[in-house]
């Protein structure tokens, strides 16, 4: 049954995790406050599920079971569904102003579904079926499950069975009668702490020498040998001094961390690639394609939340009827629908699969992202450039509310005279906290590189531009044949 978002808070607290946070473990991640805001995230998954307003894009039938389930436990069964999953993103981009982090499962199983398809088809594996028990029982008891893909890496010109350290790569280092030990580490894994389950997937292409790489399984959060060491981001330890005006956005975040599997135990019925290198990449390339898809939705949710705060600083900073800012708010806003429009073209012009789930269209769902690792900061530039300097020099609350000096910002950082300067004050923190503080990791940095750097989508972009086709037009119109 779909839980409420209190109901997940405290389905995670019964969770016995293993987090660490300035080299400290973390009693409990719950109720940390760094952690805290991205955990109200992915609660925003759960509590508009419950309303009826959402009911539409926040749900969907299981074709496993035939109920109502959480979208983002769903495989998607058509182009509709395609297009839905890109509007509920861009609607909980614009709720929380955060990464809300529970794509990456939804993109995990997706790719998984139609891979481990393929697979069993071809090798004769029985990967698929295990997988579907496994989704059920997500989907059942409305789980956020983390998809972990990217290894360290260690030296980028090497392949995993050729590192130094052989722990570059997360690897089987036994296989046993019930099932395999892993060892290695998952980095940057987004939403992993409020997450109940990881699902682990190849990070690239695979040769034979690299089987023990190849890989793809899922265990408990809390499973023995899961480390998560959490990511910083600027401006962290603001969340730890008390004040809702300096941190920017006091109710919602984002997190990453870097995950380490010592020596963790698989069982069986949880291992869905072991050892069947020549699937690892479509499983990555699939992956890929779904996440890049997913940015076409939530970055504009996101970019959307941005736009509003600039237009509000330029009314309360007096500066709204100036041709220059309507005409760069113009601009924001036609940057950020571009990118929603890969996203759903991507998802429009998507098809069906031989297991009978949909993906979306590679070439436009990889457009998609190259506008994404751009379109972001040159919106975040010209939110900065309508707030103006204050952005980067604003006193903090405390002196706002300073006996000595209080009564000076009041009367100095007002701008129109019917607001009040704490909530110009508060814009301003919401502006630098995604362009410059913990949001702009997300906003920013995770639009360059999450989903694959760049180079990553111009390889894609080059392989599906079938320019033999191309040159093949010109050769009809002008009557070239040779
Ligand atoms: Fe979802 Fe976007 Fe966060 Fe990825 S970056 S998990 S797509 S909200
Ligand atoms: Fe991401």
């Amino acid at each position: 049954a779909l839980m409420t978002g209190n109901e997940y808070v405290e389905s995670l607290r019964k969770l016995n995790m293993e987090v660490y946070i300035f080299g400290e473990r973390v009693k409990s991640p719950v109720d940390h406050p760094i952690i805290r805001p991205s955990l109200n995230s992915v609660k925003m998954t759960y509590d508009l599920a419950q309303e009826p307003e959402y009911e539409e894009l926040m749900t969907a039938t299981s074709h496993l079971t035939g109920k109502k389930i959480n979208r983002f436990a769903h495989i998607h069964q058509s182009t509709e569904d395609l297009v839905k999953k890109v509007k509920m993103q861009r609607l909980l981009g614009q709720k929380t102003a955060s990464c809300f982090q529970r794509c990456v499962g939804m993109d995990a199983f997706n790719a998984c579904y139609s891979t481990t398809y393929d697979m069993d088809k071809k090798l004769g594996t029985n990967y698929h079926e295990k997988l579907k028990k496994y989704i059920v029982y997500c989907q059942e008891n409305d789980l956020t499950v983390d998809g972990a893909m990217t290894d360290p890496k260690g030296d980028r010109g090497l392949a995993p069975s050729a590192q130094a350290d052989p722990d570059m790569f997360l690897h089987i280092v036994e296989r046993r009668e019930d099932g395999i030990v892993v060892r290695g580490a998952k980095a940057h894994q987004t939403g992993i702490v409020n997450s109940h389950e990881v699902l682990v997937m190849p990070t690239l292409s695979m040769t034979e020498a690299d089987k023990d790489y190849s890989v793809c399984f899922a265990v408990p959060t809390d499973t023995k040998g899961i480390k998560m060491i959490y990511g910083r981001q600027s401006c962290d330890t603001r969340k730890l001094e008390g004040s809702k005006v300096d941190v920017g956005n006091p109710k919602f975040g984002g997190h990453e961390a870097l995950v380490v599997f010592d020596n963790v135990f698989v069982p069986n019925d949880r291992i869905f690639m072991c050892g069947e290198y020549e699937f690892s990449n479509s499983l990555v390339e699939r992956f890929a394609g779904f996440h890049r898809q997913s940015y076409g939705g939530c970055k504009v949710g996101v970019g959307d939340v941005l736009i509003g705060a600039t237009a509000l600083i330029s009314d309360y900073n007096g500066t709204k009827k100036a041709s220059h800012i309507k005409d760069k708010i113009i601009e924001m806003t036609h940057l950020n629908e571009t990118l929603y429009c890969a996203g759903i073209a991507c998802s429009s012009e998507g098809h069906k699969t031989a297991a009978g789930s949909y993906e979306i269209d590679l070439l436009l769902a990889n457009v998609c992202k190259q506008n994404v690792t751009r379109f972001p900061y040159e919106i975040a530039r010209l939110a900065e450039d309508i707030a103006g300097g204050i952005l980067v020099t604003l006193p903090s609350e405390a002196d706002l509310n300073s006996k000595e000096v209080g009564h000076y910002v009041e009367k100095y950082l007002k701008g129109v005279a019917t607001v009040p300067t704490v909530t110009r004050m508060k814009v301003l923190r919401f502006i630098e906290n995604l362009t410059l503080g913990t949001a702009a990791v997300g906003y920013r940095t995770e639009s360059l590189h999450g989903a694959g750097s760049p180079q990553a989508q111009r390889i894609m972009i080059s392989r599906q531009s079938n320019l033999e086709a191309k040159k093949q037009l010109v050769k009809d119109i002008l009557d070239i044949d040779i």
